[in-house]
């Protein structure tokens, strides 16, 4: 018994407790606030100041019943006793663990029969290896739960076990069961084993409990950054005047991804795409991406299409309506339509309308949509030498889209539209891979109904896409493409059939477009003709239309400021609208001097006529040709002048004019490259103009190839070429014997107006082409 040395009763009185469990040695507060319990301290002060404490097991509400106090307590001594008004605050030491072994009365306060109970003392290794546990768990305790450092310096001054026990288990917050359990431990290595337990379990839960509350603190540090972020973000857009906004869009994809009648690949893409996008927020910079391509997918024409109405005849008008003669090109596309009339699934061949600028292959086109009732689209591939750009780039790079072809289809409405692909033979390639493989896919009737773009990722189906293609020049289309394409020609047109076209299509539609009438504007056939030679010289009509509408521009103006007078537009007011001519028919100047001899060419534009020139100046006998010239064309050259050396004396030309002398060859329109054999005839004659001084007759024009030996032979393009001389003012044309069956494909009033000298030796052309006469200023 520790300080004690009187004798204790045996009967004393006893105090239940609800929430402490008090150790002997320990000085400990009790506040006694029960009117009932106030009695005991105050009746035991007034004696020999002991009583017993227990914890009571439930409630302090059943305190009264013996069962519900723990059977093992503690004898203690009131200190002090201090009262107040509501309470009693009883400072106590305890004493001795006490056994109640009889409860001896009920009132006015409990009293029970007790007896003094002795630790059961240990020693041994096993017991210090327990002490230095319980140091060591003190310590982490201590730590963990912040508790004043001289408890762990107050525990390990203490050598006996026993009582390190019971500081510990009363100075430390533990389960009042536990506690318990402590003291009612005599045995000391029971008692050792027992604060063991109750201590590492104490530990584990504080543990557990910091982990817990790391846990919710890192959740509420994360709401927390993201919240701050996105305030912060607010701000930012605030500032920049940019508002917030909830895309309202967004909220609307599942719907219309419902709506929308989409085959089941495309839906299951959308849908899960719109899926990404609930998660996303709509400031980022994906959102956009992911919305962007679920509206693509909802603007493509999936199961649109649109009906056929082919009736031959309809299409035949419609043809009519909109194209002057072409009657071989109208007769195709008729039976072209035919064969889709008779079988809709029949996948033939691709028409490419061939042939100059402004000859009406777009406008074919349209019409050919017009006549089934089809939608129109085109896409140009002038150009394009990226695959991407007609298959689009994937989804990954940065700012990616469909390829031209996805777009237009979106742009069609329909998946069935009349779809033209202009230029093909403008089409390039290069490192960044070849468009034409793609564009073979695109008209592969056994690949075209799973055509895939990169972006889109989806097979689209072009089954039900006509296509059709245009082009200026065949021989640089791709050989596979070519190969899938039936070739329509069109030729340049003659000036007469410009002017028809002109007077019937033309002007009717440009004073249409320009909101006028036959009231505010006419034009003369005079006038038109004026126009066509002086502002025009091309193969087709675009600047002739061009020249049209300015003219409408200008009395549109007129018209809106209020003048009622009508316009007549003709030869003599013509140049008050348009200024003063482009082109002019300056044969006879040009060719007055000898040596210049006028050719032809052809070009992707149509035909020219063209002007080579000759001259001759001392020098080291060279031959120089300027005018960017090509390898082959310089070598015509070299072949026309060694031909000329050898004939020399039959021609009456001296035979050494070479020595000594710098011959000069250069043909006009120097910015423009120009090369092929088909000069060769022009170079020669001029050469021999020169130095014949026998000036060339001025309305006569020349293509041919020359071999060394003055042979002509034939070259392409002649319907071309023939074409331009005329539009030019040519009446007499040289060309090869080999090219005579290419004059049957003239207009009719071409081969009347145009003589027409086949031949097959160069003799015959410095015969037809030179004057009899040599200039005089020549010697
Ligand atoms: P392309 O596609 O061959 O460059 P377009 O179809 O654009 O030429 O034709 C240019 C213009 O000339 C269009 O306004 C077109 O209607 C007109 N045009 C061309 N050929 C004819 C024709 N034979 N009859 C009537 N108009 C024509």
């Amino acid at each position: 018994m520790i300080g004690y040395n009187k004798e204790i009763p045996e009967i004393l009185p006893l105090l239940p407790v609800s929430d402490s469990v008090i150790f002997p040695r320990m000085i400990v507060p009790l506040v006694i606030d029960s009117d009932d319990q106030r009695h005991l301290p105050e009746e035991s002060m007034a004696k020999d100041k002991l009583f017993v404490v227990s914890l009571a097991k439930n409630s302090a509400e059943d305190e009264g019943e013996s069962d519900d106090i723990y059977r093992i307590g503690t004898l203690v001594q009131i200190l002090k006793l201090s009262r107040s008004d509501d309470n009693l605050m009883v400072v106590v030491q305890g004493i001795a663990r006490m056994e109640i072994t009889e409860m001896v009365s009920r009132s006015p306060y409990l009293t029970a029969r007790v007896k003094v109970l002795d630790d059961i003392e240990q020693t041994g290794r096993d017991i210090d290896a327990m002490n230095a546990n319980i140091m060591g768990l003190v310590n982490r305790i201590v730590e963990a739960m912040n508790l004043p450092r001289e408890l762990a310096d107050i525990a390990r001054s203490i050598d006996q076990p026993g009582l390190l026990a019971d500081i510990v288990a009363s100075s430390i917050h533990l389960p009042k069961a536990g506690k318990q359990k402590i003291l009612e431990s005599l045995d000391i290595r029971e008692r050792l084993e027992k604060l063991i337990e109750i201590l590492s379990e104490q530990i584990t839960l504080h543990e557990m409990g910091q982990q817990i509350q790391d846990k919710v603190k890192k959740g509420i540090d994360r709401t927390q950054r993201e919240y701050h972020l996105r305030e912060q973000l607010k701000a930012i857009q605030n500032e920049l005047g940019t508002e917030e906004e909830e895309n309202p869009d967004a909220d609307g994809l599942p719907a219309k991804i419902a709506e929308k009648n989409l085959p089941e690949h495309a839906r299951a893409a959308a849908e899960k795409e719109a899926r990404r996008l609930e998660r996303m927020h709509p400031s980022s910079a994906e959102y956009t991406v992911s919305q962007t391509y679920i509206e693509w997918i909802l603007d493509l024409p999936w199961m649109e299409a649109t009906e056929d109405n082919l009736d031959l005849e309809k299409a035949a008008q419609v043809l009519d309506r909109h194209h002057y003669n072409l009657e071989k090109v109208k007769r195709r596309i008729l039976e072209y339509l035919a064969v889709r009339k008779l079988n809709p699934d029949h996948k033939g061949t691709i028409l490419c309308f061939a042939g100059p600028p402004g000859t009406g292959k777009t406008s074919l086109g349209r019409s050919i949509a017009e006549a089934m009732g089809r939608r129109f689209v085109r896409v140009s591939l002038g150009g394009v030498k990226d695959e991407a750009e007609i298959r689009g780039h994937r989804r990954t790079y940065v700012g990616a889209l469909p390829g031209r072809i996805i777009q237009q289809m979106a742009r069609a409405g329909s998946n069935n539209p009349v779809f033209m692909l202009d230029e093909i033979d403008k089409l390039g390639n290069d490192f960044r891979g070849d468009p034409s493989s793609a564009l073979l896919e695109v008209l592969d009737p056994e690949q075209n109904h799973s055509f895939s773009d990169h972006y889109l990722d989806l097979e689209f189906d072009l089954s039900g896409v006509i296509f059709l293609a245009t082009a200026n020049q065949l021989d640089t289309i791709p050989a596979p493409l070519r190969d899938r394409m039936e070739v329509l020609e069109l030729s340049g047109y003659t000036e007469d059939e410009k002017l028809t076209i002109a007077q019937k299509f033309l002007v009717p539609r440009q004073i249409r477009e320009h909101g006028l009438t036959s009231r505010n504007l006419t034009f003369r056939k005079t006038g038109l003709r004026k126009i066509v030679r002086e502002q025009t010289r091309e193969a087709g009509l675009r600047n002739l239309e061009r020249e049209i509408g300015a003219v409408c521009r200008v009395v549109a103006k007129r018209v809106a400021g209020g003048e009622t007078a009508r316009t007549v537009v003709s030869t003599d007011n013509m140049r008050d609208f348009l200024g003063n001519p482009r082109y002019s028919m300056d044969l006879a100047e040009r060719t007055a001097v000898p040596g210049v001899a006028t050719g032809m060419a052809w070009t992707p534009a149509g035909g020219d006529i063209l002007f080579v020139e000759a001259t001759m100046m001392p020098g080291a006998t060279s031959l120089v040709l300027t005018g960017q010239l090509g390898d082959i064309m310089k070598e015509s050259a070299q072949a026309a002048l060694s031909y000329l050396r050898t004939r020399a004396p039959s021609l009456g030309i001296e035979e050494d004019f070479y020595k000594n002398h710098d011959l000069h060859i250069h043909v006009p329109a120097g910015a423009i490259p120009k090369d092929g054999p088909s000069a060769g005839v022009t170079m020669l004659t001029a050469l021999a103009s020169l130095l014949t001084c026998r000036p060339v007759k001025p309305k006569l024009a020349m293509t041919g190839e020359v071999t060394l030996r003055g042979n002509v032979l034939p070259v392409g393009g002649i319907k071309d070429k023939l074409l331009a001389a005329s539009r030019s003012g040519i009446s007499q044309v040289i060309i090869p014997q080999g090219n005579r069956y290419d004059i049957d494909e003239l207009p009719e009033n071409v081969r009347k107006k145009m003589t027409v000298h086949l031949v097959d030796r160069m003799d015959e052309v410095l015969k037809l082409a030179l004057e009899s006469q040599k200039k005089a200023s020549c010697s």
